[in-house]
């Protein structure tokens, strides 16, 4: 540059950025808790893909977790226990144009909510779960979950374990017909955002379970950081061996676990005069 030069202009950064996503509202999670990873990940994502905050909905259930949609500045829900994800899916089919994820725990999503996963799973509407597992329900201070080892005997309810093997979401969500599965691990943020990324993109229902641990009543989870890899995978497109895979994995397999196209469901939307009278017609034949 010569000396009479004038120095170019700062260039404004384009783009945005996570804060931009998270509200004043201070987490009341236990310090150390994986949850705050996971809210930076999926803030993360949202920046990364520049998706507007009038534009996505967090719809959530109860529990530590679920108390995700306040720490963000999107719209949100926080709403009835295991009850996320039929919310979700009814509020994407009704506003399409909106990117609807729902959150929650392990005991929120696979035992209230069960019946709802497994359902929202085959269903196929084009919404992300991220289920933050941490194998406790931690909010009602430490009761085993659905995910917890059979031979977990700190909680006082199951002082020998449950004695009940530990469900595994990945089989569940493919032998359900989930589409997109993906596993990642609170302390490997870059690829967890990357994992949401994916999840978000991906036309139709897709799954995140989001290893995070719970600090204050499974402390031992600290060991997840030796124990946690990647997936193996021969052909994560294929439901076969990607049945297989998951029953090889121990768990804690890091990735995506299956990728296959299968279209999003939706229903149709009344467009012409004629259907709208319809289905107005239709709706005034159920009121009482
Ligand atoms: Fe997190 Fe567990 Fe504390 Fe809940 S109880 S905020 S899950 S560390
Ligand atoms: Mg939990």
């Amino acid at each position: 540059m010569s000396p009479t030069a004038k120095p170019l202009p700062k260039i404004k950064a384009i783009g945005k950025k996570a804060k931009e996503y998270k509200s004043e509202v201070k987490p009341i999670w236990c310090k150390g808790c994986g949850h705050y990873a996971v809210l930076a990940a999926l803030t993360k994502a949202l920046a990364q893909l520049e998706l507007e905050k009038e534009n996505v909905a967090v719809i959530s259930g109860i529990g530590c977790s679920s108390r995700l949609p306040t720490y963000t500045r999107l719209f949100g829900f926080h709403g009835v226990h295991g009850r996320a994800l039929p919310v979700a899916g009814g509020l994407k089919v009704a506003r399409p144009d909106l990117t609807v994820i729902a959150v929650g725990g392990d005991g929120d999503g696979f035992s209230i909510g069960g019946n709802h996963f497994l359902h929202a799973c085959r269903r196929n509407v084009n919404i992300t779960y991220i289920a933050m597992d941490n194998e406790v329900y931690g909010m009602t201070k430490g009761q085993a979950s659905p995910t917890s080892p059979s031979d977990w005997d700190q909680s006082k309810l199951t002082p020998h374990g449950t004695g009940v093997p530990a469900l595994q979401p990945a089989s569940l969500a493919l032998g359900s017909g989930a589409g997109f599965i993906a596993r990642g691990y609170f302390g490997d943020p870059r690829q967890l955002t990357d994992l949401i990324v994916q999840a978000i993109k991906y036309d139709g229902f897709s799954f995140v379970q989001a290893l995070s641990n719970c600090i204050t009543y499974v402390p031992e989870q600290k060991v997840w950081k030796q124990r946690v890899h990647e997936f193996e995978s021969q052909n994560n497109a294929d439901p076969i061996p990607t049945a297989a895979d998951i029953q090889r994995d121990d768990g804690f397999g890091l990735g995506v676990i299956h990728n296959a196209d299968h279209g999003a469901w939706m229903p149709e939307h009344p467009e012409t005069q004629d259907e709208k009278l319809e289905l107005e017609q239709m709706k005034s034949s159920f009121e009482l």
